[in-house]
């Protein structure tokens, strides 16, 4: 299992700077950030699915525009995957006609561009050889994070979304065997940590106290830095960075397992 990292930011602007998307093995996607405006035409045609953690637009961003783009190119509708609760959201919200035409029904309700599923915290979804798990999380609209598995080596990769303390989330993760990588959000720098805790988010020091209660040893990326914070946040990780030494997560880098 490939996960190439498209978007890593928490916002935009210039440098590298694109939002929250992950893709597997080129055919599904994990949220759909500005990232995904840099794949090319036959790149966004064969993605098949497109999990997504919460409606916040840094996360869905380029979804309405890629099935605009490439519905027809493709045979099959492409499978967006979200909790009942995002999912309405997001119908309700983006393809509701006025700010985006409704692609369930388009360009018939019969083989229309887009399908929506739902997902259940705990519910695997397996696609092909990989499995794809809701993760809880903790944030101001409702959330998940993923956990995705490669059934052939058994690894795993969990990523947080945007999460604030969250319990459950940690004994979900001590649950994993053989996670192999944790990419989790630090949003703000420590002196915004007031701000991070009520817009439900993490910041270095909180991420560092959380991180104590995981029990295996994967690699640990940081991501959804506010672009005039990564510095500030970069340093506070490396300065305080414990027996689990996280590391700063770029756009662009390929995680396998
Ligand atoms: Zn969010
Ligand atoms: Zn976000």
């Amino acid at each position: 299992m490939r996960v190439e990292i498209l978007g890593c930011s928490g916002g935009i602007g210039g440098n590298g700077m694109r939002t929250t998307s992950l893709l597997v093995d080129g055919d599904i996607l994990i949220d759909a950030g500005t990232g995904v405006g840099d794949l090319s035409l036959q790149r966004l045609a064969a993605i098949d699915h497109v999990f997504i953690t919460h409606a916040h637009l840094d996360h869905i961003a380029c979804l309405p525009l890629m099935i605009d783009s490439v519905g027809d190119m493709r045979s099959t509708p492409l499978t967006m995957h979200a909790t009942p609760e995002t999912l309405e959201i997001i119908r309700k919200h983006i393809f509701n006609w006025h700010i985006w035409p409704d692609f369930s029904v388009i360009p018939t309700p019969e083989q229309a561009f887009l399908r929506f599923a739902t997902i259940e915290p705990g519910q695997t979804v397996r696609i092909g050889q990989r499995s794809i798990t809701p993760l809880p999380a903790a944030h101001t609209v409702p959330a998940v994070g993923y956990h995705l598995r490669n059934d052939v080596s058994g690894a795993s990769l969990a990523f947080t979304g945007d999460t604030s303390t969250c319990p459950p989330l940690w004994s979900a993760l001590n649950q994993i065997g053989q996670l192999r990588h944790l990419i989790i959000e630090a949003a703000f720098a420590n002196g915004e940590r007031e701000l991070a805790l009520l817009s439900k988010h993490l910041c270095p020091s909180l991420l560092l106290d959380e991180l104590q209660q995981l029990q295996s040893r994967p690699e640990v990326w940081v991501t959804h830095a506010k672009p005039g914070q990564l510095q500030q946040i970069a340093d506070e990780i490396a300065a305080g960075s414990g027996p689990h030494r996280p590391r700063m997560l770029e756009s662009g880098s390929i995680l396998e397992c």
